[in-house]
């Protein structure tokens, strides 16, 4: 082990969306912090910010039914869809920012405009669609959304999914023009190449992060290079664990009292994919709909455009797959050296309760490749099958967390854990993901540097002159923002 220790204010580990961006924004907020990320793979973006391990769906709650669950009287509440849209709006600004300034290169590498429509069939599930519709548009966010149920509008919308449609098929969409795909995978190569450039700021590949110990008013962290096998050493004043699946393992090394209890539950993903031009031209739109009993959220199936290095090709998906890695480049014994006394109970609890999740995973697990086209014919009838092959969407570690009542219980969203003195915080969970990585790391800044919130508040307010407050309540202010953002970005 090298004996001379290095010293950072911030050691990020992970080269992934979440730690591009919390760098980002700390060299925004002070040019003069040192600050590295460490990577275990050979680049940056190869677990779930690959672009082909993500749908790249800019979350913005216009197509997602997942976000507006139905009550029993059949009413919706449409507070998380407007809050997550609000929240993919400041990361809009954050990349306006950097655009802005030239820290990022053509906006069109990483974010395209593509229309996001919600698709349902059957007479429960159009009035569900339409009760949405409703409860949506009642909010500035959504004034553009359009409903329809005619076949020729539905054609006009999506023409690849209403060829070979009977003409009493009852079907209903909404349509939201303004809605984005977004290369994440690009997004945070580009950031940590400007990064990169900046004084202070490393960016250390095939590292991996194997020790993580309390020391003075910071962390010691051990590091060992994955080509060399050699271990060094970075004392460091705040640590961030945006490892991803990975980052379970790295809150349990920890040992803050914070991270008890929790525990991760493995899904792997897998896609249909299509790259000829013929079909893609048809189809410039994501499209989602409801979800199978007991299917996951993110187990939501959708057809979408998507951009990835300039090039369009269509997905489908995504299938659930059974794994005990948290990560592609992870190992099988990943869940079980994860499970400890203290997260043994709301592991079981949650095995307990989730029957559905159980049967729905099974049933995942042993569909043919037939199986698989049969559930896209729900959305493309007139399919060729030799146009589609199976795609790796790489993996999520959803939540296990304690619950009073309960046990424990199984979290779909994204939580971050952080010790109570702020010098440590790790990002679980994978929705809505990247999409609103700016507001997620900048309230994480928040809780973790509380003594410099306060100077780094007009900073903040350069970089997100909108938070979400003002976004959510006043239609003039949500208008201008976004409309500046969207000639920034050249989304318009
Ligand atoms: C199937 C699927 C679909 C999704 N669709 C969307 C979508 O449409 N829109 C959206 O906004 N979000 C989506 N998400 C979520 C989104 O992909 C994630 O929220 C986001 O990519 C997470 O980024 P991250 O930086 O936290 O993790 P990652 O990109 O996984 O990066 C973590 C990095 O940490 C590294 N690492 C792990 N352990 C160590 C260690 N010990 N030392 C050093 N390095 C380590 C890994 O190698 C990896 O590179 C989807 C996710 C999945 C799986």
């Amino acid at each position: 082990m090298a004996n001379n220790i290095e010293q950072m204010d911030a050691l990020l580990v992970g080269a992934g969306i979440m730690s591009a961006t919390l760098a980002a924004l700390l060299k925004e907020f002070d040019a003069s912090f040192k600050v590295e990320v460490i990577e275990q793979r050979s680049r940056e973006a190869q677990e779930s910010s690959d672009p082909w391990n993500n749908a790249g769906t800019g979350h913005a709650g216009l197509c997602e039914l997942n976000y507006t669950p139905e009550a029993a009287d059949g009413s919706i509440d449409n507070q998380r869809a407007v809050r997550i849209n609000c929240q993919f709006e400041e990361s809009k600004q954050f990349w306006s920012h950097l655009v802005a300034k030239g820290a990022l290169g053509t906006p069109r590498d990483f974010i395209n405009p593509t229309p996001h429509l919600s698709y349902v069939s059957g007479n429960k599930d159009i009035r569900y669609l339409r009760t949405r519709y409703e409860a949506l548009t009642r909010h500035h966010a959504f004034a553009e959304m359009v409903f329809a149920e005619d076949h020729a509008t539905l054609a006009k919308w999506m023409p690849l999914m209403m060829q070979g449609r009977r003409s009493d098929e009852r079907l209903a969409a909404t349509y939201a023009a303004g809605g984005t795909d977004v290369d994440f995978g690009n997004l945070t190569t580009q950031l940590l190449t400007y990064l990169g450039k900046l004084d202070g700021t490393t960016i250390a590949y095939n590292q991996k992060v194997t020790g993580l110990q309390r020391k003075d008013n910071g962390w010691l962290v051990t590091i060992k290079n994955r080509l060399t096998s050699e271990s060094r050493q970075v004392q460091s004043r705040f640590v961030f664990l945006g490892a991803g699946g990975g980052a379970l393992p790295l809150l349990q090394m920890s040992g803050i009292p914070e991270g008890k209890g929790f525990g991760g539950f493995p899904v792997g993903g897998q896609w249909l994919r299509c790259d000829n031009p013929d079909v893609i031209k048809q189809h410039g739109s994501k499209v989602y709909s409801r979800a199978a009993v007991g299917a996951p959220p993110m187990s939501v199936p959708h057809l979408d455009n998507r951009v990835v290095n300039g090039k369009a090709s269509l997905l489908f998906g995504p299938y659930a797959c059974f794994t005990t890695k948290f990560l592609k480049d992870g190992s099988i014994f990943d869940l079980p050296f994860s499970v400890r006394p203290d997260n043994l109970w709301p592991m079981l609890a949650v095995a307990r309760d989730n029957t559905d999740l159980t049967v729905y995973l099974i049933k995942e697990v042993l569909q043919s490749h037939a199986k698989r086209l049969d559930s896209l014919r729900q959305f493309y009838p007139t399919l060729n099958p030799a146009d589609w092959r199976l795609e790796i969407a790489g993996q999520r570690v959803q939540i296990i967390k304690k619950d009073a009542k309960k046990g424990g219980i199984l979290q779909f969203g994204t939580e971050v854990v952080a010790a109570a003195d702020g010098s440590i915080a790790a990002l679980l969970g994978a929705s809505p993901g990247a999409s609103v990585s700016v507001s997620v790391m900048i309230d994480l800044i928040e809780r973790c540097f509380p003594s410099r919130a306060k100077a780094w508040n007009n900073k903040v307010a350069d970089i997100v002159p909108a938070r979400i407050s003002a976004l959510e309540s006043s239609a003039a202010t949500y208008n201008d923002i976004r409309a500046r953002s969207d000639k920034l970005l050249q989304l318009i």
